[in-house]
C-alpha cells in the first residue's frame, strides 16, 4: 500500500497546499515511520514467512501501537495537535490528522486482516457487518471535521442538537455490530 499512501499525500496537498509534500507524506506514512523504530525498540513484532500473502512475505502479528485503530486516532490527534502547536492553521492540523488516520485506512482495506482493533475482536456475519462498520469509520471521520470546522455553536440550543447527534454513533455501533459476531480468539 505504499503508492496508496503517496496518494493520500499528493491528494491533501491540493487541500493544504502550503503544507510541504514532506510534511504531507510524514502524515500519511506515520505509522509505517513509527512501526521500524518500535520493532528495533523490541515493542512490537513481525514474522517473515515467505509466502503468506500475494504481496509481501511479512505476517505482522504485533503491532499494537503503531498500527491499531485506537493508537492511530491517538497518533492522528497528536500529529494535528502538535501541528496546530507551531502553525496556528485548523486546515492544516486537520488534513495533517487525516493523513495520519488515512493509512490506518488503506491498511486496512488492503492488507489481509491483520490489523489489531475493533476489527480482530469481531468478524463480519455477512457484507453489513463489514460495511456497517466501514460507513461507520467514515461517519465519525466526517463527524470529526464537523466538530472541529464548525466553531463556536450560535446558541445552546444548537449545540444541544449538535450534541444529541451523538446518539446516531450508539445506534451506528449497535447497528453494525448486530452484523457481526465476536471472534472465537477475542
Ligand atoms: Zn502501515
Amino acid at each position: 500500500m505504499f503508492i496508496g499512501h503517496f496518494g493520500v499525500a499528493l491528494a491533501a496537498k491540493k487541500i493544504a497546499p502550503r503544507v510541504s509534500l514532506g510534511t504531507l507524506i510524514f502524515a500519511a506514512q506515520f505509522l509505517d515511520l513509527l512501526w521500524p523504530m518500535f520493532l528495533l525498540l523490541g515493542w512490537e513484532h513481525v514474522r517473515i514467512a515467505p509466502g503468506i500473502t500475494k504481496v509481501s512475505p511479512f505476517e505482522f502479528f504485533d503491532y499494537p501501537i503503531s498500527h491499531s485503530l485506537l493508537a492511530a486516532v491517538g497518533w492522528s490527534i497528536a500529529v494535528a495537535t502538535g501541528d496546530f502547536s507551531f502553525r496556528r492553521n485548523r486546515r492544516a492540523a486537520l488534513v495533517l490528522g487525516l493523513a495520519v488516520l488515512s493509512h490506518w485506512i488503506l491498511d486496512f482495506l488492503t492488507h489481509r486482516p491483520d490489523l489489531p482493533g475493533y476489527v480482530s475482536i469481531t468478524q463480519a456475519r455477512e457484507k453489513i457487518g463489514r460495511y456497517g462498520f466501514w460507513s461507520f469509520m467514515i461517519f465519525l471521520v466526517i463527524a470529526w471535521i464537523a466538530s472541529l470546522a464548525a466553531g463556536a455553536p450560535p446558541s445552546t440550543t444548537a449545540l444541544a442538537w449538535s450534541a444529541l447527534s451523538i446518539w446516531i454513533t450508539v445506534l451506528w455501533g449497535w447497528w453494525a455490530d448486530s452484523h457481526r459476531r465476536v471472534s472465537p480468539r477475542a
